[in-house]
């Protein structure tokens, strides 16, 4: 039987820390996909070099965004997850006795790769976020020692938008050790956020489905020399880094949503989106603001003391607009690592809501979300006291 999913003409899509709507530029690169690039990138005849030369136009769009032309090499691979475990697990080169440092509140992908090698004896040193997600220079600098492999920070959180000084985290973590490789998530700040000095980011992770371009791709940027091997061997493509024949039509939207973002400047449109949001929100009652104050423009992670996060999603899905409990990915999970690992209230552990939003959204939206949000928590609350 078919099924179809239907979307509210006037639907409000606030998840797109989650996952972004490819953008209407993209259709031009459909057209030419089927009309020719859809030829496999390693053969030998002309159609299927021209694919290829794409791919590295693509590779150089890519890093051109980053700033590391000509400082980092970029492999696609096919997501934020793969790009994150093949750095994890086939990076640094590890002897006997040595350790790693991992942020307390890194994606799953960066956690539970750390965590596989905890399970194996190694030693990892987790550095405790703030209460809002954010992780010291100073934590990381403590945390690093002679014998540190590699250490993992992220860009901008996925779960509360706190934004980590990654240009200091590197220079703090090279300082205490030159030989400590350091590994920055990018996968929510990559054209989002400006950019920032690179020089001591060995290596930094983008996913193209998180700016407005396809699910089934990412990238590894990594530096000129830095050791790194791959997690998925076989007909050596990417330079043998990622085996498996490339996503070209993945590839090439994800270098034209670059193309794009090239010419927006995202932190500025973001910005006032999310403090618009908040100041009508920030007047109810019993709000609870996990997000840092100088957190990312496209993230704002709230609680309602005493409202169940669940049910503000599901009330206000009811009203078309769509939001998140934590991260989608870990939302099915049951309790939130937020909650644990940022210590919340009791009162708010179960509340909190992240909205994210993307340079296509309105100040309509965002009036028309924060004044149902408000009539959501009222209503439970006036069930509450009966
Ligand atoms: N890192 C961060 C910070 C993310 O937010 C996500 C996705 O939510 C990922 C990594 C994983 O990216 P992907 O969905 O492309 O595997």
């Amino acid at each position: 039987m078919e099924t179809s999913i239907i979307i509210p003409m006037q639907s409000i899509y606030f998840d797109n820390a989650a996952t972004t709507r490819p953008l209407n530029e993209l259709d031009e690169v459909y057209a030419e996909y089927a009309g020719g690039l859809w030829q496999n990138p390693s053969a030998l005849y002309a159609p299927s070099v021209a694919v290829q030369m794409r791919i590295d136009g693509a590779r150089r769009t890519l890093l051109r965004a980053f700033g590391g032309e000509s400082t980092h090499k970029c492999f696609f691979t096919s997501c934020g997850t793969e790009g994150a475990n093949t750095i994890i697990l086939r990076g640094a080169r590890v002897k006997k006795n040595m350790n790693y440092v991992c942020g307390g509140l890194e994606h799953p992908c960066v956690e539970e790769g750390f965590k596989l090698l905890e399970a194996q004896g190694a030693d990892v040193r987790w550095v405790k976020p703030d209460r809002h997600g954010r992780i010291s220079a100073d934590a990381v600098r403590e945390a690093v020692d002679e014998n540190t492999a590699l250490a993992a920070i992220m860009h901008v959180n996925n779960e509360t938008g706190a934004k980590n000084d990654i240009a200091a985290i590197g220079a703090a973590v090279k300082g205490k050790n030159p030989q400590t490789l350091y590994y920055a998530d990018g996968v929510q700040a990559y054209l989002r956020e400006k950019r920032v000095d690179i020089s001591n980011i060995d290596y930094y992770t983008v996913s193209a489905h998180k700016v407005h371009a396809h699910k089934g791709t990412g990238a590894i940027f990594a530096k000129n020399g830095t050791p790194l091997k791959p997690l998925l061997v076989g007909g050596g493509q990417e330079g043998g880094m990622r085996s498996g024949t490339q996503d070209v039509l993945g590839i090439l939207s994800f270098a034209r949503a670059v193309e794009y973002f090239g010419g927006v400047d995202a932190e500025e449109r973001l910005a006032p989106l999310r403090a618009g949001f908040l100041a009508a929100v920030e007047e109810i009652e019993g709000i609870y603001v996990v997000s840092p104050p100088d957190g990312c423009g496209h993230i704002l992670n709230i609680a309602f003391e005493g409202v169940n996060g669940e049910t503000l999603l599901h009330a206000m899905e009811g009203a078309g607009i769509y939001i998140s409990t934590g991260s989608a990915c870990s939302s099915k999970k049951g309790k939130s690592r937020v909650a644990k690992t940022l210590a919340l209230p009791e009162g708010v552990a179960n509340g909190t809501v992240r909205i994210s939003f993307s340079v296509f959204n309105t100040e309509e939206e965002i009036g028309r979300a924060a004044e149902e949000i408000k009539k959501c928590v009222e209503r439970f609350r006036k069930y509450k006291r009966k």
